[in-house]
């Protein structure tokens, strides 16, 4: 079959594999219809998210057709159609049984090497190093699907891929990023990056009632996209500071909850964002926590932080004596997408949430190494790309 491989940084293909087989009774196989590259994807492509081997078949999120399933599948059979969550989880062991899903205790192969990394495991997930298993992804025609009585949601309506597809990830961590600030009535919400998952925090947080939301990315084409759901917007690069601004713009106090959107491979400008540059280029630190301090430091007094942009492993100059001194609180995840699946897909098929606003790119598989750049390099206003089948 076709598959997306990982040959090496800023290098993907795609190439000729063997087929997934069924390794074990309680597997499915999955063809797939839809997949998208992501913004972690690109964390991959870049080289910052490891290990990686070559001939790594990448992609998280992706839908399709039920092929095959084991002995032990119950609740999914041949030519269903389902949406796959990019986190793998059991759906029995302690973190699954209390929601935690993107922790689950079973699903990830690799735990001795991501306890290593991390002092604890993380669930596996779809295409996303060996860290978090090594699965193979769903940019590919076929996929295999563990435990998959636990995490496939079928679509059993007229709803179409693009409608659906996000479901897998993007949209579920836009939502738990809104919902991790603990809405109230009147609150103001800052959200740092309007990529896509920028774009769904943002659309979310109106929809759990906040009154006003304030996106901040450095690109006027997707200011727009974030204008279009309705947020006020900052151009960082056009401000002196980001943080100074947002506390103007909400009469001295600042937003009540801050999104972190954006994650390790954040831009800024002046000293900073040199500083952050040049110790992540020798491994002095493996993350740029820019619009993380940035929201840190805007967020008012008793606040949320919510950080749902990807990191790595360790970051520098991490403002601790603002968070302690200002009692801030900081909320962050993997997304626990099997919590959020079905009620968003309501979401959808009620009209709160149209997810295929953010599509801008869309191309046949076998175009995936050209999406990949198109998609990094923000070609043509690139915001989201899908592969069809
Ligand atoms: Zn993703
Ligand atoms: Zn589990």
């Amino acid at each position: 079959m076709k598959a997306t491989c990982w040959m090496g940084k800023q290098n993907v293909e795609v190439r000729e594999v063997p087929e997934p087989q069924i390794l074990n009774q309680s597997d499915a196989i999955v063809r797939i219809t839809s997949t998208a590259i992501c913004g972690s994807d690109l964390h991959l492509y870049n080289g910052f998210v490891q290990p990686m081997m070559k001939g790594d078949v990448l992609g998280h999120e992706f839908m399709g057709e039920v092929v095959e399933v084991g002995r032990r599948v119950h609740k999914l059979k041949v030519g269903d159609r389902v949406v796959v969550p990019f986190t793998i989880a059991c759906g029995n062991c302690w973190q699954c049984r209390h929601d935690n899903w993107s922790l689950c205790e079973n699903s990830n192969p690799n735990g001795a090497l991501a306890e290593k990394a991390l002092g604890h495991a993380g669930s596996g997930a779809f295409g996303y190093s060996h860290l978090t298993g090594g699965f193979a992804g769903g940019q590919a025609e076929f996929v295999r699907v563990p435990f998959a009585d636990v995490g496939p949601l079928k679509i059993e309506n007229e709803l179409s891929d693009e409608q659906v597809l996000f479901l897998s990830d993007i949209l579920p961590t836009g939502y738990m990023g809104a919902e991790m600030c603990d809405i109230r009535p009147g609150d103001t919400v800052a959200v740092w990056g309007c990529g896509p998952v920028g774009l769904f925090a943002i659309m979310s947080a109106y929809l759990l009632g906040a009154e006003r939301v304030i996106a901040i990315d450095r690109f006027e084409y997707r200011l727009a996209m974030a204008r279009k759901c309705r947020a006020e917007t900052v151009n960082y690069e056009t401000v002196d500071s980001v943080s100074e601004t947002l506390i103007e713009m909400t009469g001295g106090r600042g937003p009540d909850a801050c999104i972190e959107a954006v994650g390790l491979e954040a831009h800024g400008h002046g000293l900073e964002y040199l500083y952050d540059r040049s110790k992540q280029a020798v491994g002095l630190e493996t993350d740029r926590p820019i619009a993380l301090r940035e929201a840190i430091t805007a967020c008012r007094n008793g606040g949320t932080i919510s950080v749902i942009g990807v990191y790595g492993g360790l970051v520098d100059k991490f403002p601790l004596g603002t968070i302690m001194n200002r009692s801030l609180t900081i909320r962050s995840g993997q997304c626990h997408v099997h919590r959020y699946m079905r009620p968003l897909l309501e979401r959808i098929q009620n009209g709160e949430i149209d997810p295929t606003m953010v599509i801008t790119h869309r191309m046949p598989l076998s175009d995936a190494a050209k999406g990949y750049e198109i998609f990094l390099n923000k070609t043509d206003n690139c915001e989201k790309v899908v592969l069809h089948a």
